[in-house]
């Protein structure tokens, strides 16, 4: 069965897309620790970030460094926080988190909300930047 994240890919799912290649995809979080939370993923349904081939990872992480480029120029924030883990959804992906603190890392706090309309100008902003670079 498909994860929920390749059915965001084959556009089964909606979702606020922010960038995408050939090979990887990069998405808002629908439960944002920060405007402009992205997950960035490989389209190859794989688990665990440490049983992608040699290729892919290298790409996922070159692709996940310009998405990070691209949610700085939009987001004020100090800077990028990136983190992996997975528990949630047995498919790849890196969290690209503009951050002020520490703190700003915390899975356990409450998630923000936003409308469908910010969610969308958000992405949009960060699908233009990332555009430029
Ligand atoms: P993790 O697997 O890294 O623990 O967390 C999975 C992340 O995916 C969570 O931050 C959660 O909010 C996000 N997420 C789960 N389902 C969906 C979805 O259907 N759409 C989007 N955009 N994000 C999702």
């Amino acid at each position: 069965m498909s994860s929920i994240f390749s059915k965001i890919v084959k556009g089964e799912i909606p979702s606020y897309k922010v960038a995408e290649t050939e090979d990887f995809f990069a998405f808002l979080d629908i439960n944002p620790l920060a405007q402009g939370h992205t997950l960035v993923i490989p389209k190859k349904e794989v688990d665990y970030v440490f049983d992608l081939d040699e290729e892919t990872y290298t790409g996922l992480w070159t692709f996940a460094k310009k998405v990070g480029k691209a949610v700085e120029s939009v987001v004020p924030c100090k800077r990028i926080g990136i983190t992996v883990i997975g528990l949630e959804v047995p498919h790849t992906h890196i969290h690209i988190i503009p951050i002020n603190s520490i703190y700003d890392m915390d899975f356990k706090r409450d998630k923000l909300k936003f409308s469908a309309q910010e969610f969308h100008s958000v992405a949009n902003k960060i699908s233009k930047a990332y555009n430029k670079l």
